[in-house]
């Protein structure tokens, strides 16, 4: 169990300039109810640490079978067995060629705050902040909130992004520490939208329309996945879903295949989307005319 005070996050990248304005940290929550098919993090899916094996590296020294001590170290395929093992990292510096990594650890807050803190000077002069990201950051929603209310106790901005699946009630007391959110639509057909997340999206639209309601700082966006996020009916029933709750704009976001390389590393059988990487330019300026003319302003 994840001590008191802490967080399970599997990255912090500092100097980011993709996660919202000027220079950021951008903190990596593990843990996330979702599973969307185009994942691009699935090293953040799992909860709990866990242990990524990279074939492309192992030379079948069998260090690693000597250093576990739980059996969990398979003669083929998968190096690992998941069933018996227990992320506790010993086949990691037992390995010669760096073919096993420990994805995750538990970090007290204090120490991700110190991190954090660091950086505050770029932050100042760029405008910048912390932002809260994943997996998603409300599946650890009291350390999210901790952590996010610490920072902006010390006057650091506070960006979250999320994927709206959360409980509201638990939500709404952390509200006033982010200085924005960064909401993600996906699928506005509840079938589809269970049919590629493996999660029911009446919550998630619930939650988006609540936000907006409430007056908080929202930035709606959307992934374009072509083939799966970018046809008519989607764009159209998004571009309603915005007018309908009031708001005006969408943030488009381009596929890209940095997740499909990471699937096969972690064990998970999610199958990746058979695409060529060239389509996305197209789908996103399909898209951004598509949703102009619903009336929607488009960024992307
Ligand atoms: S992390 Fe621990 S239990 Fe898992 S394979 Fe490595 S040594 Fe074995
Ligand atoms: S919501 Fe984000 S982190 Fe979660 S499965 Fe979907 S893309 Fe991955």
């Amino acid at each position: 169990m994840r001590p008191p005070d802490s967080a399970t996050i599997f990255d912090v990248q500092r100097f980011s300039l993709h996660d919202g304005p000027g220079i950021r940290t951008t903190v990596f929550f593990k843990g996330c109810p979702l599973r969307c098919a185009w994942c691009q993090n699935p090293e953040s899916l799992g909860p709990h640490p866990e242990m990524a094996f990279f074939a492309d590296r192992c030379r079948d020294t069998r260090a690693c079978a000597a250093a576990c001590p739980r059996d969990a170290v398979s003669a083929r395929g998968d190096r690992i067995r998941r069933d018996r093992c227990d992320a506790c990292g010993a086949c990691e510096p037992a390995c010669p060629h760096r073919a096993l990594e420990r994805v995750g650890r538990e970090v007290p807050l204090d120490a991700l705050l110190a991190e954090i803190l660091r950086d505050r000077s770029f932050y100042e002069s760029s405008g910048g902040g912390v932002t809260l990201s994943g997996g998603e950051p409300t599946f650890q929603m009291s350390a999210m909130g901790a952590l996010a209310q610490r920072c902006r106790s010390e006057g650091v901005p506070v960006l979250l992004q999320t994927c709206g699946a959360f409980r509201f009630d638990a939500f709404a007391p952390h509200l006033r520490s982010f200085d924005r959110i960064f909401f993600d639509l996906k699928l506005m057909d509840p079938e589809r939208h269970r049919r590629f997340t493996r999660a029911d999206n009446p919550v998630i639209l619930e939650n988006a329309r609540l936000l907006t309601a409430s007056g908080a700082p929202v930035t709606f966006r959307m992934p374009i996945v072509p083939g799966i996020t970018d046809d008519l009916d989607n764009l159209s029933a998004a571009a309603a879903f915005l007018r309908e709750i009031g708001a005006s704009s969408l943030h488009l976001l381009r596929y890209h295949r940095m997740g499909e390389a990471k699937l096969a590393r972690l064990g998970y059988p999610l199958a990746p989307l058979a695409m060529g990487a060239g389509d996305v330019g197209r789908a996103v300026a399909r898209a951004a005319a598509l949703l102009a003319e619903c009336g929607i302003e488009v960024a992307v």
